[in-house]
């Protein structure tokens, strides 16, 4: 239960005065609808009214703020006409001018002869200073009615800053003294005020920097923010290490026959990962561990080689690709393997229906099948294993802590691997995957080709044409990857049709298309037929992105490589990387090309270093928008800058650790702290997700 401490900031922002119904949508439209959204909805900029210039020196569309003289009144001769009043200082003269107000206020407001201070934006007409409607004229004698320093925050159409800084001071009133959750030392080394002070000044900018991500309140809002998440991924990772599990300890003997019929052996990386995971399979808990390795690292093999240690144990295991194509590929790839050393495998996708389907779920049932292969169809309600005991989870990286652990209910006891092939930089490993334990596979099987990167301007590509004719009546097989319009599916569609249409005139009969939209049979043949070497030069949206794997296909054109993310970009690069033959990817952009887009083709250029392609991505999108994670169920933080806050982060991660070693029921005072913290940022939810599982 959400402690009563809290119940001010859990609030409708309808409570607070000044907000209306219509109010109520714009406002929860731009921060949210709760008081606790309008406070972490923070400024963005500051208007300063401290800076006193003479008239003299002010220049055309500056703020301007001083004392002034009322020297005359004139009216206006028609309504059309506006109200001047002509003030100075003691350098020069000032017209304000105003319109639709009537004079009488404004005799009231500069009575001729006094002294007034006021505030607004100077604009020079034919060498005359002039200022319409001031944004504030206070008495002389009282300066501080007019506020020194203004906090603007970032808006939205029909909510006005003045407004928003009102309720702002409401809801800052409304935030109670709560018990300092953050460990004393700390506190005095970062010399960070307490949470209720923080979130004041951060609303109170006096100066540009404290705007800056490492202003000090700001810095201590986000290790807040960070403590609560790092520190409900702890707890979840501690139980599940609790949870009954069961151990599953193979012989070892079909893992050797395995090893004795690949054409390779391991590399260290394969050797090492395997062991971390097996350690875990061996263990009497659940697993629950994330696998990482580059395109092309051998993930398949290590994934095989731990599933017969499942099997070995006469127990079932299960893989879960998330696309029809790549469990086809897979289930290929295993079943090929699979078949020499006597363990049966079996494919499972919604497309598998009647007879066949039925056979199937009954030899799965009844123990006939090891190792079955699946898109997410594995896990409809009709498929009932004899034993399952291990699933790994493929490529899955768009998924969030909470669907993870649903998943991982559906097994009963089962250990769980989630393997992803898009790098993920540290920092998202640590906030997304805290509950999880990590392995890495850091190294690529000897003897791979570099991939040749070129860069070039889209009004190039008939020169890219020509050298690709010539390239493909080589027999080389190659990607044609059109424009990704994230808005508009239908456009992709249409620029990726005629894309196809004109490179088919040139290069005839050998050219294929394939993209989001077409049915799952049709998409298959095209892929069958490229695999063949009918189809030479395939055309697609990014539908390729995700490990399809056809060795002989050794160039990759982009088009519009701008529009791309880094990670997907070096998806797509990864693609044409499968054999020991030289491969080339060309990146065309298209103008203009902004200077986050130049720096991610350079990047491109100079590395094939996964991880390193990632931190970079991290670096230049911030937060929050990596691998497209926006809508993939990844924690955004409102108060943490996963590019400007790490070492915070690596600290609260080493805190939430420490904290539960001792004082694993958060029972102490601090304990109990910890749990308002835990509130507040609402990571309660999770924990409560993962007991009701
Ligand atoms: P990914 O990590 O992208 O899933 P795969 O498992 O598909 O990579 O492996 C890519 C290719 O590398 C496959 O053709 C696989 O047979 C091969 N491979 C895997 N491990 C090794 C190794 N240790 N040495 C040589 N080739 C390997
Ligand atoms: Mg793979």
């Amino acid at each position: 239960m959400r402690p009563s401490i809290l119940y001010p900031l859990f609030c409708s922002i309808d409570a607070l005065n000044g907000v209306g119904q219509r109010y109520m949508k714009l406002v929860g439209g731009l921060c949210g609808a709760k008081v606790l959204d309008l406070l972490w909805h923070l400024p963005s900029n500051i208007i300063d009214r401290r800076c006193r210039i003479p008239l003299c020196q002010v220049q055309n569309g500056q703020l301007w703020t001083g004392k002034v003289r009322v020297v005359e009144h004139t009216p206006p001769k028609t309504k059309k006409h506006p109200y001047r009043i002509v003030v100075e200082d003691a350098t020069e003269q000032l017209i304000l001018t105003f319109f639709k107000t009537f004079g009488d206020s404004l005799t009231k407001q500069f009575p001729v002869g006094e002294e007034r201070l006021i505030s607004g934006k100077i604009e020079i007409f034919n060498g005359m200073l002039q200022m319409a409607h001031p944004e504030y004229v206070v008495n002389a004698a009282t300066p501080e009615q007019m506020p020194q320093v203004e906090t603007v925050y970032p808006l939205t159409a029909g909510v006005t800053n003045k407004m928003l800084n009102k309720l702002m001071k409401q809801a800052l009133n409304n935030v109670p003294q709560l018990p300092e959750w953050l460990d004393e030392h700390l506190l005095k080394v970062h010399q960070w005020p307490d949470f209720r002070t923080a979130l004041w000044q951060a609303h109170h900018p006096q100066n540009l920097d404290d705007l800056q991500p490492s202003s000090l309140p700001r810095r201590r809002l986000a290790y807040d923010e960070l403590l609560a998440n790092q520190l409900s991924l702890a707890i979840v990772r501690g139980r599940l290490k609790k949870q009954q599990g069961r151990v599953l300890q193979g012989s070892g003997v079909l893992k050797q026959k395995l090893l004795n019929i690949l054409p390779f052996s391991l590399t260290n990386a394969q050797k090492r990962v395997v062991a971390e995971i097996e350690s875990d399979m061996f263990a009497p808990y659940k697993m629950s561990r994330l696998l990482q390795g580059d395109v092309g690292s051998g993930k398949t093999i290590v994934a095989l080689l731990t599933m017969l240690n499942a099997v070995e144990c006469g127990a079932q295991a299960a893989i879960m690709a998330p696309t029809e194509i790549l469990a086809q590929q897979h289930a290929a790839a295993m079943e090929e393997l699979c078949e020499k050393i006597g363990v049966k495998t079996a494919l499972l996708t919604s497309n598998i229906k009647g007879k066949k389907r039925q056979q199937l779920l009954a030899d799965l049932q009844s123990g006939e099948i090891d190792i079955l292969i699946g898109t997410h169809a594995l896990f409809t309600e009709d498929v009932c294993f004899q034993d399952l005991a291990y699933v790994i989870i493929d490529e899955q990286h768009r998924f969030g802590v909470r669907q993870r652990l649903n998943i991982s209910q559906k097994g009963k006891n089962c250990d769980v691997l989630v393997m992803t092939a898009t790098p993920i930089p540290r920092t998202l490993v640590l906030t997304q995957y805290g509950d999880m334990e990590y392995s890495k596979i850091d190294e690529l099987p000897a003897g791979r080709q570099p991939v040749t990167t070129t860069v070039m301007p889209l009004n190039k590509i008939h020169a890219v044409v020509d050298a690709l004719q010539r390239k493909l009546s080589d027999g080389t097989q190659a990607y044609w990857v059109c424009p990704l319009v994230e808005e508009s599916e239908k456009i992709d569609l249409s620029a990726a049709t005629e894309r196809y249409e004109s490179l088919r005139e040139i290069l005839g009969e050998k050219v294929g298309l394939v993209h989001g939209k077409m049915k799952e049979a049709e998409k298959n043949a095209v892929m069958d037929d490229f695999k063949a070497g009918k189809i030479k030069l395939l055309v697609a949206t990014t539908v390729i992105e995700v490990g399809v794997n056809v060795p002989a296909a050794t160039i990759m054109v982009v088009e519009h490589a701008e529009r791309f993310g880094l990670a997907q970009l070096h998806q797509l690069r990864g693609r044409i990387k499968r054999g020991s033959a030289a491969s080339s990817c060309i990146l065309m952009y298209g103008f203009p090309l902004s200077e986050i887009s130049r720096a991610r083709l350079n990047i491109m250029k100079q590395t094939e270093d996964g991880f390193l392609i990632a931190e970079e991505d991290l670096r230049l999108r911030g937060g929050g928008e990596i691998l497209g994670t926006r809508q993939s169920g990844f924690n955004n933080f409102h108060l943490a800058d996963m590019s400007m806050h790490t070492d915070l982060l690596l600290t609260a991660t080493k805190d939430a650790a420490l904290i539960l070693q001792q004082d694993p029921n958060l029972a102490s005072p601090r304990g109990q702290a910890l749990r308002t913290l835990l509130y507040l940022f609402e990571r309660d939810e999770m924990i409560r997700t993962y007991k009701a599982g």
